[in-house]
């Protein structure tokens, strides 16, 4: 394998494809499938680099319109997961509210939103994994929060769009930084490894 360029992340206020406002498709992992998917996975590692920590990067935030992230249960580089065509039901009802940044605003000319969301404190997500394999696993915590975060984002969801969402807007990139220490020191009480279900 050679060296995968980064891609430029997709803004929602310079979104012309409206890569972030569309319903990705799922990838046929027949053929030549995976290794596709495993090319994207590779581009979105490699456009994540040099923003980490990080919690995850969707497919459709680098021009791509497949059901494809990355998501990190740490923000770490070592726990990052690249999933294929992912789902989830959540395990019982309970939700938690939660500021979310995202990549595809924060790195915006603005406006510089964040939105505090309600979402499932734990579920159960099954997705391929890079080596093609199916996965089941229960999240719960702050990998819970990411996965619904990049979920969206494959649905077409941009998480200041969504209905439920509670919107607070800064005056400057540093003014969310600043905010966004604080939510990350938050969420490392919530940092879980994924879990087998048997
Ligand atoms: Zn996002």
């Amino acid at each position: 394998m050679g060296i995968t360029n980064a891609a430029e992340i997709v803004t929602l206020d310079k979104d012309t494809g409206k890569y972030l406002t569309s319903k990705c498709q799922i990838i046929n992992l027949e053929n030549n499938g995976l290794a596709e998917a495993q090319k994207t996975i590779a581009i979105l590692k490699s456009t994540l680099k040099p923003l980490l920590p990080a919690a995850g990067l969707a497919a459709p935030q680098i021009g791509i319109s497949q059901r494809i992230f990355l998501f990190s249960w740490d923000r770490t580089e070592q726990h990052q997961i690249g999933v294929i065509n992912p789902s989830f039901t959540p395990v019982n009802d309970e939700r938690e509210l939660g500021w979310e940044g995202c990549f595809s605003i924060m790195l915006g000319d603005g406006p510089y939103q964040l939105a505090n969301i309600p979402r499932y404190k734990k579920i159960k997500v099954t997705y391929i994994n890079e080596q093609g394999q199916s996965v089941t696993q229960i999240l719960e915590g702050f990998s819970a929060k990411v996965f619904q975060h990049e979920y969206d984002h494959i649905e077409g969801i941009a998480n200041v769009h969504r209905k439920d969402a509670e919107i607070k807007t800064f005056g400057s990139k540093e003014a969310i930084s600043t905010f966004m220490k604080e939510v990350k020191a938050k969420d490392k009480v919530n940092y879980i490894a994924p879990y087998s279900t048997q």
